[in-house]
Protein backbone atom coordinates (compact mmCIF):
# COMPACT_ATOMS: atom_id res chain seq x y z
CA UNK A 1 0.00 0.00 0.00
CA UNK A 2 1.67 3.20 -0.88
CA UNK A 3 2.46 6.17 0.87
CA UNK A 4 1.59 9.51 -0.64
CA UNK A 5 0.90 13.37 0.77
CA UNK A 6 -1.93 12.63 3.06
CA UNK A 7 -0.59 8.83 4.69
CA UNK A 8 2.67 10.35 5.21
CA UNK A 9 1.00 13.68 7.01
CA UNK A 10 -0.55 11.44 9.37
CA UNK A 11 2.38 9.45 9.80
CA UNK A 12 4.55 12.40 10.64
CA UNK A 13 2.06 14.36 12.72
CA UNK A 14 1.65 11.21 14.85
CA UNK A 15 5.14 10.72 15.15
CA UNK A 16 5.66 14.34 15.89
CA UNK A 17 3.59 13.73 19.09
CA UNK A 18 5.16 10.91 20.00
CA UNK A 19 8.71 11.19 19.55
CA UNK A 20 9.45 14.58 20.22
CA UNK A 21 12.08 14.74 22.97
CA UNK A 22 12.88 11.12 22.58
CA UNK A 23 16.57 10.06 22.91
CA UNK A 24 17.73 7.61 20.42
CA UNK A 25 19.71 4.73 21.79
CA UNK A 26 20.38 2.20 19.34
CA UNK A 27 19.47 1.65 15.50
CA UNK A 28 19.46 -1.37 13.89
CA UNK A 29 18.97 -2.65 10.41
CA UNK A 30 18.33 -5.91 9.48
CA UNK A 31 17.86 -7.40 5.94
CA UNK A 32 18.39 -4.49 3.63
CA UNK A 33 21.50 -5.76 1.37
CA UNK A 34 19.06 -5.72 -1.62
CA UNK A 35 17.95 -1.95 -0.85
CA UNK A 36 21.27 -0.90 -0.87
CA UNK A 37 22.37 -2.30 -3.89
CA UNK A 38 19.06 -0.41 -4.75
CA UNK A 39 20.06 2.93 -3.36
CA UNK A 40 17.03 2.90 -0.74
CA UNK A 41 19.17 2.66 2.23
CA UNK A 42 22.35 4.48 2.91
CA UNK A 43 25.30 2.35 1.35
CA UNK A 44 27.26 3.35 4.22
CA UNK A 45 25.25 1.82 7.28
CA UNK A 46 27.58 3.26 9.35
CA UNK A 47 25.79 6.62 8.63
CA UNK A 48 22.80 5.24 11.29
CA UNK A 49 25.34 5.07 13.91
CA UNK A 50 25.36 8.74 13.60
CA UNK A 51 21.79 8.62 14.48
CA UNK A 52 22.82 7.35 18.29
CA UNK A 53 22.87 9.98 21.16
CA UNK A 54 20.62 12.04 18.76
CA UNK A 55 17.35 13.66 20.53
CA UNK A 56 14.28 14.05 18.18
CA UNK A 57 13.39 17.79 17.72
CA UNK A 58 10.54 17.18 15.32
CA UNK A 59 8.96 14.91 12.99
CA UNK A 60 7.55 16.66 9.79
CA UNK A 61 6.35 15.69 6.42
CA UNK A 62 6.62 17.74 3.01
CA UNK A 63 4.10 15.42 -0.41
CA UNK A 64 5.48 11.69 0.67
CA UNK A 65 8.61 12.67 2.04
CA UNK A 66 9.05 12.28 6.36
CA UNK A 67 12.04 14.13 8.01
CA UNK A 68 13.02 13.17 11.30
CA UNK A 69 14.73 16.04 12.63
CA UNK A 70 17.79 15.50 15.58
CA UNK A 71 19.28 17.75 17.80
CA UNK A 72 22.61 16.35 16.81
CA UNK A 73 22.47 17.62 13.28
CA UNK A 74 21.73 14.33 11.82
CA UNK A 75 17.87 13.53 9.96
CA UNK A 76 16.34 10.38 9.46
CA UNK A 77 14.32 10.64 5.60
CA UNK A 78 11.39 8.46 5.36
CA UNK A 79 9.87 7.89 1.92
CA UNK A 80 8.04 4.17 1.91
CA UNK A 81 6.18 5.60 -1.46
CA UNK A 82 5.27 2.21 -3.23
CA UNK A 83 4.43 0.74 0.47
CA UNK A 84 5.76 0.54 3.62
CA UNK A 85 4.69 0.08 7.66
CA UNK A 86 5.80 2.28 10.05
CA UNK A 87 5.07 1.80 13.55
CA UNK A 88 5.62 2.63 17.28
CA UNK A 89 5.91 0.62 20.35
CA UNK A 90 5.74 1.76 23.78
CA UNK A 91 7.74 -1.30 24.99
CA UNK A 92 10.83 -2.64 22.26
CA UNK A 93 10.64 -5.99 23.50
CA UNK A 94 7.50 -6.15 21.40
CA UNK A 95 9.25 -5.12 18.13
CA UNK A 96 8.14 -6.80 14.53
CA UNK A 97 10.75 -8.95 13.66
CA UNK A 98 10.45 -8.06 9.96
CA UNK A 99 11.65 -4.60 10.45
CA UNK A 100 14.33 -3.33 8.17
CA UNK A 101 14.95 -0.32 10.35
CA UNK A 102 14.03 -0.65 14.23
CA UNK A 103 15.08 2.93 16.55
CA UNK A 104 15.12 2.11 19.73
CA UNK A 105 14.76 4.84 22.29
CA UNK A 106 16.54 5.86 25.74
CA UNK A 107 13.13 5.53 27.31
CA UNK A 108 12.22 1.35 26.16
CA UNK A 109 10.05 2.49 22.99
CA UNK A 110 10.79 1.77 19.80
CA UNK A 111 10.44 2.71 15.93
CA UNK A 112 10.00 0.99 13.57
CA UNK A 113 9.99 1.42 9.12
CA UNK A 114 9.38 -1.98 7.05
CA UNK A 115 9.24 -1.29 3.60
CA UNK A 116 7.17 -3.33 1.42
CA UNK A 117 7.85 -1.97 -2.30
CA UNK A 118 10.20 0.43 -3.31
CA UNK A 119 10.72 3.49 -1.05
CA UNK A 120 13.78 4.94 1.06
CA UNK A 121 15.14 5.05 4.29
CA UNK A 122 18.40 7.13 4.33
CA UNK A 123 20.13 8.91 7.47
CA UNK A 124 21.43 12.27 6.82
CA UNK A 125 23.46 14.51 7.89
CA UNK A 126 21.84 18.14 7.56
CA UNK A 127 24.99 19.15 5.07
CA UNK A 128 23.73 16.16 2.84
CA UNK A 129 20.31 16.43 3.07
CA UNK A 130 19.94 17.85 -1.06
CA UNK A 131 21.62 14.44 -2.12
CA UNK A 132 18.61 12.59 -1.23
CA UNK A 133 16.35 12.18 -4.26
CA UNK A 134 13.24 12.04 -2.31
CA UNK A 135 13.82 15.01 -0.37
CA UNK A 136 14.95 17.24 -2.58
CA UNK A 137 11.92 16.62 -4.78
CA UNK A 138 9.49 17.30 -2.00
CA UNK A 139 11.12 19.26 0.22
CA UNK A 140 11.05 21.98 -2.47
CA UNK A 141 9.05 24.81 -4.50
CA UNK A 142 6.69 22.63 -5.73
CA UNK A 143 2.98 23.17 -4.89
CA UNK A 144 1.60 21.02 -1.91
CA UNK A 145 -1.79 20.64 -2.20
CA UNK A 146 -2.42 20.58 1.10
CA UNK A 147 -1.22 24.41 1.32
CA UNK A 148 -4.06 26.46 0.11
CA UNK A 149 -1.69 29.59 0.11
CA UNK A 150 0.52 27.40 -2.04
CA UNK A 151 -1.64 25.52 -3.96
CA UNK A 152 -3.86 28.05 -5.75
CA UNK A 153 -6.14 27.75 -9.12
CA UNK A 154 -4.06 30.59 -10.50
CA UNK A 155 -1.08 29.07 -10.00
CA UNK A 156 -1.97 25.37 -11.03
CA UNK A 157 -3.53 26.31 -14.08
CA UNK A 158 -0.93 28.27 -15.49
CA UNK A 159 1.43 25.50 -14.95
CA UNK A 160 -0.68 23.25 -17.09
CA UNK A 161 -1.05 24.92 -19.74
CA UNK A 162 2.71 24.84 -20.13
CA UNK A 163 2.82 21.10 -20.12
CA UNK A 164 2.25 19.75 -23.35
CA UNK A 165 2.30 15.49 -22.21
CA UNK A 166 0.04 13.65 -20.06
CA UNK A 167 -2.10 14.16 -17.05
CA UNK A 168 -0.14 11.48 -15.02
CA UNK A 169 3.55 13.55 -15.46
CA UNK A 170 1.52 16.55 -14.35
CA UNK A 171 0.47 15.09 -11.24
CA UNK A 172 2.72 11.96 -10.46
CA UNK A 173 7.21 12.07 -10.16
CA UNK A 174 9.56 14.04 -10.94
CA UNK A 175 7.99 16.42 -13.00
CA UNK A 176 4.99 16.69 -11.17
CA UNK A 177 3.53 20.24 -10.41
CA UNK A 178 2.22 18.94 -7.33
CA UNK A 179 4.20 16.92 -4.33
CA UNK A 180 2.76 13.91 -2.77
CA UNK A 181 0.38 12.39 -5.51
CA UNK A 182 1.58 8.57 -6.43
CA UNK A 183 -0.61 6.56 -9.46
CA UNK A 184 -3.29 5.51 -6.57
CA UNK A 185 -4.38 9.09 -5.97
CA UNK A 186 -3.72 9.90 -9.73
CA UNK A 187 -6.48 7.10 -10.85
CA UNK A 188 -8.76 8.71 -8.21
CA UNK A 189 -8.27 12.12 -8.80
CA UNK A 190 -8.95 12.04 -12.70
CA UNK A 191 -12.00 9.88 -12.45
CA UNK A 192 -13.41 12.22 -10.07
CA UNK A 193 -12.71 15.12 -12.62
CA UNK A 194 -13.90 13.21 -15.01
CA UNK A 195 -10.73 13.48 -17.50
CA UNK A 196 -9.21 10.69 -19.47
CA UNK A 197 -6.12 9.31 -18.53
CA UNK A 198 -4.61 10.15 -21.93
CA UNK A 199 -5.61 13.83 -22.01
CA UNK A 200 -3.17 15.93 -22.15
CA UNK A 201 -2.59 19.16 -19.69
CA UNK A 202 -2.33 21.86 -21.54
CA UNK A 203 -5.53 20.79 -23.87
CA UNK A 204 -7.52 21.21 -20.78
CA UNK A 205 -9.87 23.96 -20.57
CA UNK A 206 -11.05 26.47 -17.91
CA UNK A 207 -13.81 24.04 -16.18
CA UNK A 208 -11.32 21.14 -16.64
CA UNK A 209 -8.74 22.75 -14.52
CA UNK A 210 -11.01 23.38 -12.47
CA UNK A 211 -12.28 20.05 -11.87
CA UNK A 212 -8.94 18.76 -11.59
CA UNK A 213 -8.02 20.99 -8.92
CA UNK A 214 -10.74 20.56 -6.87
CA UNK A 215 -10.39 16.94 -7.18
CA UNK A 216 -6.78 16.87 -6.28
CA UNK A 217 -8.07 18.96 -3.22
CA UNK A 218 -10.97 16.33 -2.63
CA UNK A 219 -8.90 13.24 -2.91
CA UNK A 220 -6.23 14.73 -0.72
CA UNK A 221 -8.66 16.41 2.43
CA UNK A 222 -11.05 12.95 2.20
CA UNK A 223 -8.17 10.86 2.82
CA UNK A 224 -6.68 13.09 5.52
CA UNK A 225 -10.22 12.93 7.13
CA UNK A 226 -10.61 9.36 7.16
CA UNK A 227 -6.99 8.54 8.60
CA UNK A 228 -5.60 7.41 5.05
CA UNK A 229 -6.29 4.95 2.71
CA UNK A 230 -7.50 1.72 2.79
CA UNK A 231 -5.04 -1.20 3.18
CA UNK A 232 -2.62 1.77 5.43
CA UNK A 233 -1.97 1.60 8.99
CA UNK A 234 -1.20 4.77 11.11
CA UNK A 235 1.48 5.24 13.60
CA UNK A 236 -0.03 2.06 15.82
CA UNK A 237 -1.49 0.35 13.76
CA UNK A 238 -4.89 1.25 13.11
CA UNK A 239 -6.35 0.76 9.62
CA UNK A 240 -7.46 3.61 7.11
CA UNK A 241 -11.17 4.15 6.06
CA UNK A 242 -10.62 6.14 2.86
CA UNK A 243 -11.60 3.61 -0.44
CA UNK A 244 -10.66 4.87 -3.48
CA UNK A 245 -13.70 5.69 -6.13
CA UNK A 246 -11.09 4.40 -8.92
CA UNK A 247 -8.64 2.33 -9.07
CA UNK A 248 -7.37 -1.64 -8.92
CA UNK A 249 -10.13 -2.09 -6.32
CA UNK A 250 -12.73 -1.40 -9.27
CA UNK A 251 -11.35 -4.09 -11.63
CA UNK A 252 -13.79 -5.96 -13.22
CA UNK A 253 -16.56 -3.70 -11.75
CA UNK A 254 -19.08 -1.17 -12.97
CA UNK A 255 -18.20 2.43 -12.61
CA UNK A 256 -20.74 3.88 -9.81
CA UNK A 257 -21.97 6.16 -11.92
CA UNK A 258 -22.80 5.10 -15.25
CA UNK A 259 -22.52 1.35 -15.12
CA UNK A 260 -19.94 1.10 -17.83
CA UNK A 261 -17.52 -1.97 -17.20
CA UNK A 262 -14.24 -0.72 -15.75
CA UNK A 263 -11.08 -0.63 -18.10
CA UNK A 264 -7.61 -0.61 -17.58
CA UNK A 265 -4.32 0.81 -19.63
CA UNK A 266 -0.93 0.64 -18.96
CA UNK A 267 0.46 4.06 -18.97
CA UNK A 268 3.24 5.54 -17.10
CA UNK A 269 5.04 2.18 -15.71
CA UNK A 270 1.68 0.82 -14.36
CA UNK A 271 -1.66 0.50 -14.76
CA UNK A 272 -4.31 2.89 -15.02
CA UNK A 273 -7.95 2.33 -14.03
CA UNK A 274 -10.82 3.98 -15.71
CA UNK A 275 -14.54 4.44 -16.71
CA UNK A 276 -14.48 5.02 -20.60
CA UNK A 277 -17.74 6.51 -20.90
CA UNK A 278 -17.78 9.22 -17.99
CA UNK A 279 -13.61 10.23 -19.07
CA UNK A 280 -13.58 12.09 -21.58
ZN1 LIG B 1 -18.82 5.92 -15.76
Amino acid sequence: MSIELPEAKILADQMDKQLRGKRVQRVFLKDCEKLQRLGFVNKDVHAFDDLVNGKIESVTSRGSVMRIKLDNRMSLILAPEYGGIIQYYAKSESVSDKAHLTVGFADGSALTVRLTGMGVINALKETELERSYVYRRDFSEVSSPIDDKDFTFERFSKLLANKNVMLKSVLVGKDAVVVGLGNSAFQDIIYRAKLHPKRKASELNTDESRALYNAIKLVVQERLRLGGKDQFTDLYGKGGHYTPTMGPNMKGQTCPTCGASVEKMSLGGGFTFYCPKCQK
